[in-house]
């Protein structure tokens, strides 16, 4: 029989970014190094996949430093941890290695620059988060204060004499963050932002190639855990960009069929976080019920690389 046909439009640039591919590294050589089993705070990274491969060669990911046996470093996780928490490791008597993100790390020197210029700083982010958590606890709680988004900036209340400067999150929609910027800047026109945006090159590069792609595609498929900040804002911008059919699914176990009846053109992303063989594997699917023409669509090429922590 013969089978429907379908174009499967493959974004370009998806999956792993820089700063996952290191924090993945870093577990991995962690256990290489110093034997199984590795704990780790938090999950290394939001992606179930990759936290069950690691489980498997020898993490232990945990909520609490106070559940780990001292004798091995503790990781801390790619989003990054406030301040106090090396301060909780030493006192516990634990050595750890930081697999935050440079890319976080960038923000949390900034949002610490501009406490010791006595600025109120504004963060741009999602409450909850543990990048959000991470950096707001960079600084004391009463000089950093929270938005979300444009109704929140609204309704700020900052006394005009002060200096005021704003940090965001790595991962948020880049055209709702602009919006919370322009509207920051029309109630205080000498607002401080960063020299080079927050919002990093791999959330930038994933959600613009979604937009070439969106508006192209009956339906869109992003793989990622629903954890994972990023893939849910590139589920956000194919609905934006009119691709109403946009799903996030962990893997081709959760492709939704019924919804896709009909479809003649399928977008496929994955968030910065979920694994290319994820990817595969969703294609490998359509391939066994549709004749598929694969076409890959790139807005850039990354090269960009992180440095592993001196310990490793
Ligand atoms: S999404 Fe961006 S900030 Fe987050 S780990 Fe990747 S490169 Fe770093």
């Amino acid at each position: 029989m013969n089978k429907p046909s379908i174009s499967i439009l493959l974004a370009k640039p998806r999956g792993f970014c820089a700063g996952v591919d290191r924090a993945i590294t870093v577990v991995e050589k962690a256990i290489k190094k110093y034997g199984p089993p590795i704990y780790v705070r938090h999950e290394i990274v939001h992606n179930e996949h990759v936290v069950k491969e690691l489980e498997e060669k020898g993490a232990i990911f945990v909520e609490e430093l106070s559940n780990i046996p001292t004798g091995k470093p503790v990781i801390f996780s790619a989003h990054g941890v406030p301040k106090k928490i090396p301060e909780e490791a030493k006192k516990l008597n634990l050595s750890y290695i930081d697999a935050t993100c440079p890319l976080v790390s960038k923000v949390h020197t900034e949002a610490i620059r501009h406490y010791k210029k006595g600025r109120k700083i504004v963060l741009i982010g999602h409450a909850g988060h543990p990048e959000v958590i991470g950096t707001m606890g960079q600084v004391p709680q009463d000089s950093m204060l929270l938005i979300q988004n444009v109704e929140e900036a609204k309704n700020l209340h900052l006394e005009s004499n002060e200096e005021i400067a704003y940090v965001t999150q790595t991962t948020l929609s880049l055209d709702e963050t602009s919006e919370i910027i322009e509207t920051l800047k029309i109630r205080y026109p000498k607002i401080i932002g960063p020299s080079k945006k927050d919002i990093c090159y791999a959330t930038t590069n994933r959600q613009e190639a979604i937009k070439l792609i969106a508006k192209k595609c009956d339906s869109l498929i992003i793989l990622g855990s629903s954890n994972s900040s990023n893939a849910k804002r590139l589920v956000e911008v194919g609905i934006k960009e009119g691709c109403r059919n946009s799903f996030l699914i962990n893997n081709k176990d959760n492709i939704p069929w019924e919804r896709l009846k009909n479809m003649k053109t399928l977008g496929l992303s994955s968030g910065a976080s979920s694994p290319e063989i994820l990817v595969e594997e969703v294609i490998d699917d359509m391939t066994k019920r549709y004749d598929v023409n694969l076409e890959e669509i790139a807005v850039a090429n990354e090269t960009i690389t992180f440095n592993l922590p001196r310990t490793l």
